[in-house]
């Protein structure tokens, strides 16, 4: 196999990589700069023979992925797109697969939740369980006005399955919508604010705070751990009954009452700093929404690792980085 993915040194990213060079993939990292490809060289040296990097600066630009696309030794079979802004730009990305790699057999694209449900409108989402049927039902001209929910609405039909019928690629295209992705970071973050989103969340809630603090409230409380994440991410390389399908990854539901019980139980330097809140005590809303992923579970054969092993490993990853500092 021959991966090319881009997004590469991000978080979900970094753990999509090691998971293929662990399976013995030869894979072409695509990152924006020099520097970036040199840390991720030295982050995954072991690996040297297996991994080449391309630089492509702005992949909005028109003709971004050309050169990066080109491999006539060993040529392209899959193409994994998890950089953000996604699509952006008219399915930029899918085109460039279509007209420089003939070879790809499939494009695999990190999507979110966010394209499957009103995300800004929670009071909607009440009791429902999501599923892979379901769709953000943002209109594009609701969605340019709101730029935080414009890439997930925007590419779900628009931009990723339309391509498919309109342009007919010799490709199949497989996404995945994860809801919050926290969990420990497989690449080199050496500073607190150099942390991705979702972690950087985590940190400023519940590590840099204080056992005195309001609970902080629960956000979108449905999660998973990257490295499931990328496991399904990996599985869809391999699988050909995961042809043109999207599959919701989602581990389940976690309060902020239960992420700070999981970590001051488990991690004792921070028993003055996690809020207590009223441990025990469920904080969810009643009739939460949820998310199935029964369908991951079967095609890609996905498992969920639990949230005490997310959360614990997170917490003292992020404490050592804190303590580099
Ligand atoms: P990171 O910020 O850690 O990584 C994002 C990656 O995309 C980095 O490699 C970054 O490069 C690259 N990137 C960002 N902007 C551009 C651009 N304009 N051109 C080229 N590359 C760019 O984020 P995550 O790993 O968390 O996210 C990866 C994907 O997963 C995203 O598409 C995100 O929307 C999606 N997702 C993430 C969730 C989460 O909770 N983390 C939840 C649901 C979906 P650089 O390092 O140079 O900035």
């Amino acid at each position: 196999r021959r991966v090319l993915l881009t997004g590469a040194n991000g978080f979900i990213g970094a753990h999509i990589l090691s998971q293929l060079l662990d399976r013995d993939v030869c894979v072409r990292a695509v990152v924006r700069s020099e520097a970036k490809a040199a840390a991720l060289r030295a982050d995954f040296a072991s690996h040297a023979p297996q991994l080449d990097l391309a630089i492509v600066p702005d992949m909005t630009a028109d003709g971004a992925y050309t050169g990066a696309l080109r491999s006539t030794d060993a040529p392209f079979d899959t193409f994994i797109h998890t950089a953000s802004p996604f699509l952006y730009k008219g399915g930029l990305a899918l085109k460039a697969v279509k007209a420089h790699a003939g070879s790809v057999e499939r494009v695999i694209i990190t999507s979110s939740f966010a394209a499957v449900a009103p995300l800004a409108d929670q009071a909607a989402m009440t009791g429902k369980v999501y599923t892979e049927a379901d769709w953000n039902p943002i209109t594009w001209e609701q969605a340019v006005q709101d730029e935080s929910n414009r890439n997930a609405a925007y590419q779900g039909r628009a931009r990723t399955w339309k391509f498919l019928e309109t342009e007919k690629p010799n490709f199949d295209i497989v996404t995945f919508a994860p809801p919050m992705v926290y969990g420990p970071l497989q690449h080199t973050v050496k500073k607190i604010s150099d942390l991705n989103q979702s972690n950087d969340r985590i940190y400023r809630l519940f590590i840099d705070s204080s056992k005195n603090a309001e609970l902080p409230v629960n956000g979108i409380y449905l999660y998973t751990d990257p490295r499931d994440l990328a496991a399904a991410h990996v599985s869809a390389v391999f699988t050909p009954a995961a042809s043109n399908q999207r599959f919701l990854i989602c581990a389940g539901k976690v309060s902020s009452q239960r992420i700070s019980d999981i970590l001051r139980a488990h991690v004792p330097e921070l028993a003055e700093r996690a809020p207590i809140g009223t441990p025990g005590k469920d904080s969810l809303p009643e009739n939460p929404y949820g998310a199935s992923s029964r369908r991951a579970e079967e095609v890609l054969g996905v498992t969920y690792r639990s949230a005490e092993e997310t959360f614990v490993q997170l917490a003292r990853q992020l404490l050592e980085i804190e303590e580099r500092e």
